[in-house]
């Protein structure tokens, strides 16, 4: 189908909720993507750090293809091999002790609020059930994780909401004085990314932890974006010192399926009895054996090559005409560009020029495949500077 034949169509029956580039993306391979018309796209953005290994990416491939040609679902009322093998792996390398599966991020956040107040019920009684959340963080679409995110405009017209979130800023000050009697838990990314890549400071993440932890407050933490190598460490709380009692995780877990994983810790792995949680398609086996692949693949010498090209890329932007700040860890990177500069028309005309990146409220925000290649991000990167420049 030609281009204009889809957009119709688009526009005609499906909903209107995203306000979409003009380009349909029709095959590729590693960071650079192919449209309908045969035109080329050096890709940072994953489709949202989702595609971990880029596209068309033959181990993962494989893997997936084997796997649907045994069985593509079972619910969970059977055991699985890939499911099995997916929850040892990722207990190996987060630190966690039993794993959930969903099939989104926000499913992942949706089953961590849950944890934590189960946890808290069981020990503590009925009354104990809110969550401090930051602001600007962000945690998935769905009533309770929207509830959860600190910003305002996600709230227009859906509330009421489930109660029990309470936002605070990123200062210990803010959070220890927004922490009460009912406090069961605090929600947080480490890492914002929805809201422009905001790294949170590394000495509030370890005194706010250590607060928590004396007072039996669970610590949440949302890997969602941030997590399987996209920073440069398996999961970004390890570059912070520091143990969640639950991690959630998402994107780029599923190499480009649908899979969420709510991760529980020493304090609450047995927090879940029989009939407490579930999900018809949660762990499916033709995803949970993509899965396995990938995180068979987030090895220590990967995540020093993803900070090493984060490294490579910040360099290079930090002296781009128009650009004020460049933040994020490892290949997840937001910009802010001089003021009154407009980041959809950045964007807009980048990919014009032939490279996909992505917004986050008012910044630039890239997230390439960690396998991207140093010509793909310096055809990218010479791309961006054109942009600025104009
Ligand atoms: C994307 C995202 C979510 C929501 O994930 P979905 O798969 O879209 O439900 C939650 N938290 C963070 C940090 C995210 O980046």
């Amino acid at each position: 189908m030609e281009f204009e034949q889809i957009k119709e169509k688009d526009t005609a029956h499906i909903a209107h909720t995203y306000n979409r580039f003009a380009v349909a993306l029709e095959s590729g391979e590693g960071a650079t993507l192919v449209d309908t018309a045969g035109k080329r796209y050096v890709d940072f953005t994953s489709g949202i750090g989702v595609n971990i290994f880029g596209v068309n990416d033959r181990a993962w491939k494989d893997a997936v293809v084997a796997q649907l040609g045994k069985v593509q679902h079972t619910c969970n009322l059977y055991y699985t091999e890939p499911q099995t093998r997916l929850a040892e792996l990722l207990c190996e390398k987060s630190g966690a002790e039993r794993v959930f599966f969903g099939n989104s991020g926000a499913e992942a956040n949706e089953c961590a609020i849950k944890a934590a107040r189960k946890y808290s019920f069981d020990k503590y009684g009925a009354d104990r059930y809110e969550i401090v959340v930051l602001e600007d963080g962000f945690h998935g679409r769905t009533l309770a994780t929207l509830a959860a995110t600190g910003q305002p405009e996600f709230h227009k017209y859906f509330g009421p909401f489930p109660e029990g979130f309470v936002c605070a800023k990123p200062t210990f000050e803010d959070v220890t004085a927004k922490i009460g009697k009912k406090t069961c838990a605090i929600m947080m990314e480490l890492i914002q990314g929805e809201s422009g890549v905001h790294v949170l400071d590394e000495n509030f993440v370890r005194r706010i932890t250590e607060y928590c932890n004396m007072r039996d407050i669970l610590v949440i933490i949302d890997e969602v974006q941030s997590g399987n190598g996209r920073t440069g460490r398996m999961y970004s709380y390890q570059g912070y010192g520091i143990t969640p009692d639950i991690a959630t995780t998402a994107k780029g877990l599923g190499g480009g399926l649908p899979i969420g994983a709510c991760m529980l810790f020493q304090k609450t792995k047995d927090v879940f009895s029989f009939g407490d949680h579930g999900s018809t398609f949660g762990g499916n086996p033709v995803v949970c054996a993509g899965a396995a692949n990938i995180v068979g693949r987030l090895t220590d010498e990967l995540f020093l090559e993803v900070q090493a090209k984060g490294e490579y890329l910040k360099t290079f932007l930090s002296k781009m005409n128009g650009v004020e700040e460049v933040t994020g860890k490892g290949l997840m990177i937001g910009l802010k560009l001089h003021p009154g500069v407009s980041v959809r028309a950045v964007a807009e005309r980048c990919l014009q020029k032939g490279l996909m990146v992505l917004t986050a409220h008012d910044r630039i925000r890239l997230l390439p495949p960690l396998n991207i290649t140093k010509a793909e991000m310096d055809e990218g990167l010479n791309i961006l500077s054109e942009v600025l420049a104009e």
